[in-house]
């Protein structure tokens, strides 16, 4: 049996070895290591696949989300609300342009934000709510659009984890992750779902307006060459990053089903563990998918992420690692408690999801090379010790 990895990254190299080389050669070729034909070409094949206006390449994806959260004009003091179980850059961002970040508790099936905690959160200096589709799976968004149509709220979604995830709306309608709030933002970071083979990110948007500001932002706040109408920053995707996505874009649904089948098989090995809880996508009963769904297409697996719920999670990490199984935990500590992110105003008693989910979650390998063999070896080893 091959060697698991957390994600392969070089299995997945020597599959498509060809045509990366290809793509990175040509930027050699030409010496366009900055803003060359391969981000146009890029920019324009994504705009494409998400069926949206406007992608905009930047450096990565944290500087995605404070460019996003720049462009849409919020000023110091305005309340941003996020969840509290996610990747610190969400809330990084918020609390760098000086807006108050307002963490809420998640839903315990989805593990993405919860609508009743959100709506709780609402106060008159509340300006935007940033989604986080985690863990590949799309948030309730005709949940969050609903609210923030009638709070008059942006919707900045972080789509760091789910790019390639198509969400289904109550109504029927299909749309990418990332393109339905005023602004989505993601990381092409390598081990991300359509990885780069450095730092990348994107910005994506509906909205010409805003699409032209962002623009400008990206590039030190220039619309016209050395004439700096707002204060910007420097945030390029580079020509070889960019060489690198456009040959893996036409890959990202072939991906996504390599992870959805993994995930398939991970859930039918432990669906007899009484003390193993699976993913599932039991509450976005919003979903066509139906009330409850197992493996569908508004989950991209960015991660699979198990709940242990006999209390023996951290032992588990351990055990898995002594028989060469890698395994993460994401994320051992809520952001509220982050010495970083505390703020009196938050109560333990708020957070009863995030504080039981910072206990029993813990991620599995993951990515497009995962062999049977090595599936069958991982669950096998997981269900003698938990049982
Ligand atoms: C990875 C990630 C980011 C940040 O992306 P970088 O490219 O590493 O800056 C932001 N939000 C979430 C949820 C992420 O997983």
């Amino acid at each position: 049996m091959k060697k698991i990895q957390m994600v392969d990254l070089q299995g997945q190299y020597e599959q498509i070895k060809e045509t990366v080389n290809t793509s990175i050669q040509e930027v050699l070729n030409t010496s366009s290591y900055i803003n060359g034909p391969l981000v146009h070409e890029f920019q324009a094949d994504l705009e494409k696949y998400l069926d949206v206006k406007h992608v905009i390449p930047c450096a990565n994806g944290t500087d995605a989300l404070q460019i996003a959260m720049m462009g849409l004009g919020l000023e110091q003091g305005d309340e941003v609300i996020t969840a509290d179980f996610t990747f610190a850059a969400t809330v990084e961002v918020i609390a760098l342009l000086k807006l108050t970040p307002v963490l809420v508790d998640v839903d315990k099936n989805t593990f993405n934000i919860d609508i009743e905690a959100l709506k709780k959160a609402i106060t008159p200096k509340t300006k935007a709510i940033v989604p986080v589709h985690l863990f590949g799976q799309v948030a309730n968004m005709d949940a969050v659009m609903g609210i923030a149509k009638q709070y008059n709220l942006f919707v900045i979604e972080d789509n760091a984890q789910a790019i390639g995830a198509n969400y289904t709306f109550k109504n029927g309608k299909k749309q990418k992750a990332g393109t339905i709030g005023n602004v989505g933002t993601t990381s092409f970071f390598p081990s991300k779902n359509l990885g780069c083979y450095g730092d990348g990110g994107a910005i994506f948007t509906n909205d010409d307006e805003l699409a032209h500001t962002l623009r400008g932002i990206v590039n030190h706040g220039m619309y016209t060459r050395y004439y700096h109408d707002v204060v910007g920053v420097n945030s390029r995707l580079d020509s070889i990053q960019a060489g690198v996505l456009k040959a893996k874009l036409p890959l990202l649904d072939s991906y996504c089903n390599a992870r959805r089948n993994a995930a398939r098989f991970y859930n039918n090995a432990f669906s007899n563990n009484p003390n193993i809880i699976t993913p599932t996508t039991k509450s976005n009963a919003t979903n066509s998918c139906g009330e409850i769904c197992d493996v569908c297409d508004c989950h991209v697996f960015h991660q699979y992420t198990l709940q242990i719920t006999n209390g023996k999670r951290d032992e588990l990490h351990k055990h898995l690692l002594d028989k060469g199984i890698p395994n993460a935990i994401y994320y051992p500590v809520a952001l509220h408690a982050q010495k970083a992110y505390q703020d009196s105003r938050y109560k333990e008693s708020d957070f009863p999801v995030t504080n039981e989910l910072i206990k029993t979650v813990i991620s599995l390998p993951m990515h497009t090379e995962l062999e049977k063999e090595q599936l069958e070896f991982i669950t096998e080893t997981i269900n003698q010790f938990i049982k």
